[in-house]
């Protein structure tokens, strides 16, 4: 197979060549032009002189012609003037009003066969403008360019003069011209095509260089390492930049999706290991009916903890795919949240503390009920388990002219400033052990549930809190249009 480097060298060198080769030819065209101009102004110049010789022959003598009779078949001129007119070089023909040809210069005279034929047809069709024509004559091998220098009102019957030139240099290609084509222009294009090769080569090299990294680097185990950008390779500092910066986004996915399977399955083991205890103190022959009862009711505690965990896992998961399975409807906030704080309110009672609802809205959003109820239940719970017996919690519904909030604001444990920022990560919980310990302890989805559910209803959730003192978190969400 023809290598890249190859073909785009081609490709270069055939362009270089196309172009050439069109400003060889233009160049010469305009050559051409240039050097048929001057012919024609020498020629023009003869036919002057020519001009010249028969009007200051006709002052000094009357009548140029040696035979004027109109009938005779030929007419000549004097042999004065034809001596005179054989000083000027080139061809040179005299016509008379008749169109017999009366004088003809001696290069003329000196045309072979057929061409003082062609001479004649042609002549006949010579323009009396002044341009010129060009045309071949065989016997010379040769191009010549006449021009018509016009008589009219001579007194002797003269019509015109033609005069031309042989047009030799226009037909041919000059020396420099030649060399230049066969030797310099072959030679530079050589050289460049050479030097595309090399500069191809390094480019391909420097690309193989980086592909070779980027396959090391990205068979999963060496994710931490970058790019080195070696001076070979400064032509593709973006790419690399770039493609240093996508590794940094995997490594960032690898490392979260590792954290992620080892905190679930982590997060799996306990109740599992709960739940076997529980089965095999059931299973035990010694054991009373009751106690058999009490370790089957934990075991069934510990399968529904798991299968919370597994919901909330597969609801993430489904988030990530961007799998967003929402049934969206007009819902009317004031009666869902007053559902969530009669919930609230049960809650509150078996931990002690006091649940208000001080003020609602009549809103409309569109989004999906069960999940906006998810959402706000999240948080409530969330506000009743992280406040001591004694303690408050206050939910609101807002309307504003863009958008409607949610709030929850408690007088809790509060979230200290060096926890804050993780609140939202998936299985984060502030001090592990004695959440998971204690009665509190949920899995640290919750958050990251919550803030993906308003993210998905086009809107926040966002949070402030202070330790020791309570916590507030706000849902913003888009009202619905008309
Ligand atoms: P969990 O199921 O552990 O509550 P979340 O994702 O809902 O998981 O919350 C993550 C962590 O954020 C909690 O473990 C807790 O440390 C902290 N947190 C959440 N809400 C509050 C709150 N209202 N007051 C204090 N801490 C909170």
């Amino acid at each position: 197979m023809i290598s890249t480097r190859v073909t785009l060298t081609a490709a270069f060198v055939a362009g270089l060549v196309a172009v050439t080769v069109t400003l060889f030819l233009a160049v010469l065209a305009a050559r051409n032009d240039a050097v048929y101009h001057d012919i024609a102004l020498y020629a023009a110049a003869q036919g002057d002189l020519a001009a010249r010789v028969i009007t200051d022959a006709e002052k000094a003598e009357g009548n140029v012609m040696a035979t004027s009779d109109t009938a005779a078949l030929i007419a000549l001129l004097s042999p004065n003037v034809v001596n005179r007119l054989q000083a000027l070089p080139g061809f040179i023909v005299v016509v008379d009003t008749m169109g017999r040809a009366v004088y003809r210069s001696s290069d003329v005279m000196r045309l072979q066969g057929s061409d003082m034929a062609t001479l004649q047809t042609q002549l006949a069709g010579l323009p009396a403008s002044g341009e010129a024509l060009i045309f071949t004559l065989d016997s010379l091998q040769e191009k010549v360019l006449f021009v018509s220098h016009s008589l009219a009102g001579n007194a002797s019957g003269l019509s015109r003069i033609a005069s031309g030139a042989v047009a030799t240099r226009a037909s041919t290609i000059p020396r420099e011209y030649l060399l230049d084509a066969l030797l310099i222009v072959p030679l530079i294009i050589g050289t460049a095509g050479v030097g595309a090769f090399m500069i191809l080569g390094r480019t391909q090299r420097q690309l193989s260089e980086i592909t070779t990294e980027v396959a090391a680097i990205t068979d999963g185990r060496s994710l931490h390492r970058r790019l080195a950008l070696s001076d070979e390779s400064t032509d593709f500092a973006d790419l690399v930049t770039t493609l240093n910066a996508m590794i940094s986004r995997l490594e960032t996915s690898f490392a979260g999706l590792r954290r992620f399977t080892a905190d679930a399955s982590h997060e799996l083991k306990t109740p599992l290991a709960v739940l076997r205890a529980d089965v095999e103190r059931a299973m035990m022959d010694s054991g009373h009916q009751t106690e058999r009862m009490i370790a089957l009711e934990e075991a069934l505690q510990e399968v529904r903890r798991m299968t919370d965990l597994v919901e909330s896992l597969l609801t993430l998961a489904r988030a990530d795919e961007g799998r967003f399975d929402l049934h969206r409807e007009p819902v009317e906030l004031g009666p869902l949240v007053q559902d969530v704080y009669e919930t609230a309110l049960i809650l509150g009672e078996a931990q002690g503390v006091t649940v208000n609802l001080p003020f609602t809205a009549d809103v409309i959003v569109m989004g999906d009920r069960t999940r906006l109820r998810q959402l706000f239940l999240n948080l409530v719970t969330n506000a009743i388990k992280y406040t001591p017996a004694g303690g408050k919690v206050e939910l609101g519904v807002g309307r504003h002219p863009d958008n409607v909030t949610f709030a929850v604001r408690d007088t809790g444990i509060g979230i200290s400033a060096a926890d804050f920022p993780h609140i939202f990560e998936r299985f984060w919980r502030a001090d592990r052990v004695r959440s998971r310990m204690s009665e509190r302890g949920g899995f640290g989805l919750g958050l990251a549930i919550s803030q993906w559910i308003a993210q998905a209803h086009g809107g926040t959730l966002t949070a402030s809190s202070r330790l020791g003192r309570g916590s507030l978190f706000t849902v913003t969400l888009p009202l619905a249009s008309d």
